[in-house]
């Protein structure tokens, strides 16, 4: 187990494209820890600084007090596991997990011995002498994990590990990647740009816009305090209102939206609104009920789309302040399109930060 801490980090690569941008991060020893973030926003750079596949322009890496920033990735006892899983295909499985043990020069008999308990790990116990076009895509990603955990590492660096595999095996390998994390007492990095295989397997994540850290919290923190647009729009769906501050008091915001009030709650730590400030809500589809009277934040709309999902409907109800989506779970009455209806969401449903 090892805490890891990136401090300052900044990488640029060909003079001119900033991957990270001075970026600091504390990740504890022993928490599956998720980076999250659109396409090109320096998550594989920064795993890749954190492995020593690449080198910091500026900044510091440290694995616990160790300052491994210029240490070979053989050396920091880290692990990595790739989406294309990166096996040799004219190697059998067994052949595939040994190699990292056969360069650092571990006994045979030792070697044979941990490749079994290795592919135990991962389920796979007795496929050792298999070729590995005789596995499945879910196995040789499994072979990849037995290859990465027979080294006994201390942090479990994975890149994007399930993304080509289909829906239920990776559902089903989530829960195995967290199990295997937490039995072995490992620090676990985890790149993706999938939020809800994120929400359900963090302990705590980070959202990257552009090589800077948007937020970070536990899954619950991050959906239900988002601090901006982006990472309110990237972790889950919700619906986001421009409009002008009128007031802030005890934590929560009053907002001006097309003549109607809106009020949530604040969560930038220190955002000193006056009233004028262009500042933006948000309130997630779930957040939003549907009743013949109304509560808080309560405005009036008409159902123009209805979407039928068994457990839950959705729909988007255009009013005062823009077309809302809205999603009831379990629902008792249906309502139809073209029906008038009153929405609202309790102040503490709804989020307010600086636009
Ligand atoms: P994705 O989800 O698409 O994999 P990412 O968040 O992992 O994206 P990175 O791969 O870290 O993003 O890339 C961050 C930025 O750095 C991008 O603009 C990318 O084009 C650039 N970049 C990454 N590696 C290199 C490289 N070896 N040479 C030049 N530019 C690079």
């Amino acid at each position: 187990m090892e805490a890891i801490r990136i401090e300052n980090v900044r990488k640029v690569f060909g003079g001119s494209v900033v991957a990270l941008d001075g970026l600091n991060l504390e990740i504890e020893a022993g928490e599956l820890f998720f980076l999250l973030g659109a396409s090109g926003c320096g998550k594989t750079t920064l795993l890749r600084c954190i492995a020593g596949l690449e080198t910091p322009t500026e900044g510091k890496v440290f694995f616990g007090d160790a300052d491994v920033t210029s240490l070979a990735p053989h050396k920091r006892e880290a692990a990595m596991v790739f989406q294309s899983y990166a096996l040799w295909p004219h190697l059998t499985v067994g052949q595939n997990i040994a190699f990292g043990l056969e360069e650092r020069k571990v006994p045979k008999a030792e070697i044979k011995k941990r490749v079994a308990e290795a592919l135990e790990m991962v389920q796979l116990g007795g496929y050792g002498g298999r070729s590995i076009d005789q596995m499945s895509g879910g196995q040789q990603q499994r072979v990849s994990l037995a290859r990465a955990l027979v080294v006994k590492p201390r942090c479990l660096l994975l890149d994007e590990p399930l993304s080509n595999l289909d829906a239920q095996l990776r559902v089903e390998m989530r829960r195995e990647i967290r199990s295997i994390v937490k039995e072995n007492g490992l620090t676990g990095i985890y790149v993706t740009h999938d939020q809800e295989e994120a929400l359900a397997m963090a302990d705590r994540l980070a959202v990257l816009s552009w090589g800077k850290i948007g937020q970070v919290g536990t899954p619950e923190e991050v959906y239900r305090q988002p601090v901006n647009s982006y990472v309110a729009g990237f972790i889950g769906e919700t619906n986001l209102i421009e409009g002008e501050v009128m007031e802030m008091h005890d934590g929560f915001c009053f907002v001006k939206v097309n003549g109607a009030p809106l009020v949530g709650r604040v969560t930038v730590e220190g955002w000193q609104a006056k009233a004028g400030d262009a500042a933006t809500v948000s309130i997630r589809p779930e957040a939003w009920r549907l009743h013949k009277e109304g509560g808080e934040n309560e405005i009036s709309g008409k159902i123009v789309e209805r979407s039928y999902l068994g457990q839950r409907i959705e729909y988007f109800i255009e009013t005062a302040v823009g077309k809302q989506q809205v999603v009831e779970m379990n629902p008792h009455v249906i309502h139809e399109t073209g029906d008038e209806i009153v929405l609202h969401a309790r102040h503490g449903d709804v989020v307010v930060f600086p636009k």
